[in-house]
């Protein structure tokens, strides 16, 4: 057991470091218990970008997919409090949608096809590479979305959410992770307003002190990167209600 949890150590310190094709950000739960796999799938997660939820109990984890709004849930099948197919069933019971990729020991076929029939999206087998993790992860995702295009446009500006690129006017313009998440949050409400409450989830993860004014701070970051001098700013302030991307 030892043996095999050094194994894991090497192959996500290893996997970690790729760069792997970039996809949209999205908010992921991870629930398992182990530890160290936990730490290691949310460090490598975040490093490309996404935000990551950690929950180390089924308990917990059953609670937080229940409370958060998430694009995709880890779920390790083997957990204490509330064992991983309990999770699961719930989630389905409830009609919650979100993708689900499951986490089995070797030996574990039965567990596999069960959670496959209970409503898992799919599965990966312990211990796996980082990159297996990614490829699933992303497979999942553009099965998810469909073969709908990957850029939206809000007049001269274009999100790219398979390459993570933003254009403005035809000209590339880098954004830090979360002002990028702002945008495309924006982007895809373009012409509404979008809460504060959704901003933050979206922007938001567990390395963020609560109450800290990251959303202010990332509105006038973005504002500064796409709002043309002596133009007014694209992005509304709606007092008590949140921030509106302008589409002409
Ligand atoms: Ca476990």
């Amino acid at each position: 057991m030892r043996t095999r949890t050094r194994a894991l150590v090497v192959v996500f310190s290893l996997a970690t470091d790729c760069s792997g094709p970039p996809y949209a950000i999205m908010r992921i739960l991870i629930i398992e218990d182990s530890e160290i796999l936990r730490t290691n799938m949310a460090i490598g997660l975040r490093k490309q970008g996404h935000v990551v939820t950690e929950a180390a109990d089924g308990e917990d984890g059953l609670w937080r997919a229940e409370a958060g709004d998430h694009d995709l849930l880890v779920l390790d099948l083997g957990l204490p409090k509330i064992n991983g197919m309990v999770v699961l069933d719930k989630l389905r019971q409830d009609d919650m949608t979100t993708p689900v990729l499951i986490l089995t020991a070797r030996d574990g076929v039965d567990a596999r096809v069960a959670g496959l029939r209970a409503g898992a999206d799919d599965y990966l087998v312990k211990p796996f590479a980082f990159q297996e993790l990614l490829a699933r992860i992303e497979a999942l995702m553009r099965r998810s979305h469909g073969s709908a295009t990957n850029v939206l446009r809000t007049d001269d500006l274009e999100l790219d959410t398979a390459a993570r690129e933003v254009t403005l006017d035809g000209t590339a313009i880098k954004l830090a992770r979360r002002e990028y998440a702002l945008l495309e949050i924006l982007m895809r409400n373009a012409g509404a307003v979008v809460s504060r409450t959704d901003i933050e989830t979206r922007i938001y993860d567990d390395s963020v002190e609560p109450n800290s004014n990251v959303v202010d701070a990332a509105v006038s970051i973005l504002r500064r990167a796409i709002d043309k001098t002596g133009r007014p700013s694209r992005i509304d302030t709606k007092r008590g209600e949140g921030y509106r991307l302008r589409s002409q």
